[in-house]
């Protein structure tokens, strides 16, 4: 019943009223009475310990393409091996008040559901139940040949019995692995990888590959459908922490504006979907969305 009272309002500000330069009030004011469902990037990570790679302060990153992977084995052994160190990282961070944010206003039944564009699984862990993992999940590997899949806890576990000096000589020296450069998928930097020893797939020796969309490689259509339910299935789109780089983000702003709901970016710099959103805010993801979550609940 709550549901169908959200959704009975429909939109009715005039394009005039479009906001550029937005605060947490403004995009509370977009979507009181309505229910949304969020759209996150790596944006949402950073507070987190996880570096956003596309950020305008980031350094310049060539990210790795599946046609590599499946092509170069001294490649697949050099990735493996900073996947290994850069594990260590990312298995130990937690949500910050962005994604419980999210959280607790879908446990209040305003948020549909969350699209996430990252592995990390950290709006899972914050409590949200609802989440699509369009890019897939850092927790799960997959193999290329039988298609069998394994956790990454698992396979940390072979790697470590196959390289038993591997993290020690690598971590020799840094205080902890955050002192290493972590990136999104966990992929750290380490110089010396010509003697590690990846692991081949146990039950049919095939190549292992974390469970992510890597670039060169398409989403799975049957998740990419689920994400369009997701958003069909709100009064309002809320975009935080992505740029929108990437097309299998766009187009989720740009069914939602078709379709004439308020869309509502927080992002810090300029995003691919400014042009179509209600209320741009140009601000601390976190901050911003620990705020619009207060503001909602008034
Ligand atoms: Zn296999």
């Amino acid at each position: 019943m709550l549901r169908a009272a959200y959704q009975q309002r429909t939109w009715t500000l005039p394009a005039d009223a479009v906001v550029r330069h937005g605060t947490a009030e403004d995009a509370a004011r977009v979507l009181h009475g309505l229910t949304f469902t969020v759209l996150t990037g790596a944006g949402i990570s950073t507070d987190s310990g996880i570096p956003d790679y596309r950020s305008p302060d980031s350094p310049p990153r060539n990210p790795m393409t599946f046609q590599q992977f499946v092509a170069d084995e001294a490649f697949r052994r050099h990735y493996w091996a900073r996947n290994h160190v850069g594990w260590q990282h990312v298995r130990r961070t937690r949500p910050n008040g962005g994604h419980l944010a999210l959280a607790a206003l879908e446990d209040r039944g305003i948020v549909r559901g969350v699209i996430t564009q990252n592995v990390d699984l950290l709006h899972e862990q914050a409590g949200s139940r609802k989440v699509i993992d369009l890019h897939g999940r850092s927790d799960r590997v997959v193999c290329l040949t039988c298609r069998r899949v394994i956790s990454r806890a698992h396979l940390a576990e072979r790697l470590s019995a196959l390289n038993p000096h591997f993290l020690d000589e690598v971590l020799d020296g840094v205080r902890t692995v955050t002192d290493i450069e972590v990136a999104p998928d966990a992929d750290a930097v380490v110089e010396q990888t010509a003697h590690f020893r990846p692991a081949p797939c146990e039950f049919c020796g095939g190549v292992l590959k974390p469970e992510i969309v890597y670039f060169g490689e398409a989403v799975p259509r049957e998740r990419v459908e689920r994400a369009f339910a997701m958003v069909d299935d709100a009064g309002a789109l809320l975009v935080a922490g992505t740029s929108l780089t990437v097309m299998s983000g766009l187009r989720f702003v740009r069914h939602a504006a078709k379709a004439g709901m308020p869309v509502v970016i927080v992002n810090r710099g300029e995003t691919r979907g400014d042009p179509l959103a209600t209320v741009k805010v140009e601000a601390d993801v976190t901050e911003t969305l620990t705020a619009l979550a207060g503001a909602l609940a008034r």
